[in-house]
């Protein structure tokens, strides 16, 4: 190799080449990232209307890029570099990737919830670029996951469709608004990093459980109720929440409706320093959906993850992680 990692060296060939398709698609450089994304799994360039030289250009720039010879997770951190760079031209805080180390934290809880089963039905209702249900699926290769993402957005979409494609996981992705009615049976369990603020369509809001007294009810609220109504007795549903979920308008009737539907079986407050302020800091919410032999957890786990620099303060931790699952699992 020429001093680059592979994952580096697949990153160039995405930006390069969508930067080429960029110009002769008169897109978007994140719609041409997705197209050469595509151009690679299919192995060939698929668009038409362009000429010769810059067909050759572009196949000349896939020459020796063998995604068979990269894992999983190389191929996903390449393409995850690729949309951050295209996002950073195009700024939208309410559409931000979830990041690797909250992805990887939920993987890992998620994996000690369904250690027992080999196939299972995992949803995300907003999966936005899919950085999070493929971070998921690829920490878990040996079980069979039959994935369900949904978008709204038609190029967040594509982006998670197609990186879904170059890491050869098979995933139902619906573009549409996750509040709607779904066709999506009951899964074991749901992956979310929640869209936060108000949900502009009162009308498809009344009818949930969590729609606001007055004016626009919050999107996270219904978010949560969705999820809950689309999974099974017993399943158990992993949200990202800010952590001033508890404080905000309307949280009494959340609780009510937890008490109600589910347990609440942990909170995990994520370093702070990971965010911008106080203000934008987030946590793991762990839920387990009521069913026939569900109990309460004895306690529930709640706990700040202290900063990844901190190896005994975080090594005592997933001691706790370990006996909090235990207890949860044989209460
Ligand atoms: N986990 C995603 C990832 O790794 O890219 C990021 C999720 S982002 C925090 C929240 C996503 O919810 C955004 O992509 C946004 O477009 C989507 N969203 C917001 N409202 C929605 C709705 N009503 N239905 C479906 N998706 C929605």
């Amino acid at each position: 190799m020429n001093g680059i990692s592979p994952i580096e060296s697949l990153f160039k060939t995405f930006d390069e080449t969508a930067a080429i398709l960029q110009q002769e698609l008169s897109c978007t450089y994140l719609d041409a990232l997705a197209e050469t994304a595509e151009n690679l799994f299919q192995k060939q360039v698929l668009q038409e209307n362009m000429s010769e030289m810059t067909k050759k250009r572009i196949e000349k720039k896939y020459e020796g890029i063998q995604l068979a010879g990269l894992s999983k997770e190389e191929i996903r951190k390449a393409y995850q570099l690729a949309i951050l760079k295209g996002m950073k031209e195009n700024v939208q805080p309410n559409h931000q990737m979830t990041p690797d180390s909250i992805g990887l934290f939920i993987a890992y809880l998620l994996g000690k919830f369904m250690k027992e089963k080999k196939e299972f039905a995992l949803m995300d209702p907003a999966a936005g670029t899919g950085n999070l249900l493929l971070t998921v699926l690829n920490q878990w290769p040996d079980k069979k996951i039959a994935a369900t993402g949904i978008e709204v957005d038609d190029l967040l979409l594509k982006l998670a469709w197609c990186g879904a494609n170059l890491l050869e996981h098979s995933v139902q992705f619906y573009n549409q608004d996750a509040l709607e009615p779904l066709l999506v049976d009951p899964v074991d369990a749901v992956v979310c990093d929640l869209p936060i603020g108000y949900y502009p369509n009162d009308a498809r809001a009344a009818a949930f459980e969590l729609q606001a007294e007055e004016g626009h009810s919050y999107a996270h609220f219904l978010f949560m109720e969705q999820s809950l109504k689309h999974t099974k007795p017993g399943g158990y549903l992993f949200f990202l929440i800010p952590n001033h979920l508890f404080e905000s308008q309307g949280a009494d009737k959340l609780h009510r409706y937890f008490q109600k539907h589910a347990y609440i079986q942990g909170v995990i407050g994520l370093p702070l320093s990971m965010f911008k302020n106080k203000q934008a800091a987030k946590s793991i919410f762990v839920l387990q959906k009521h069913g026939e032999k569900v109990q309460a957890p004895k306690q529930v786990f709640l706990a700040n993850m202290p900063s990844m620099k901190e190896a005994n303060a975080l090594q005592s931790i997933m001691i706790k992680i370990d006996k909090w699952f235990l207890e949860s699992k044989y209460k």
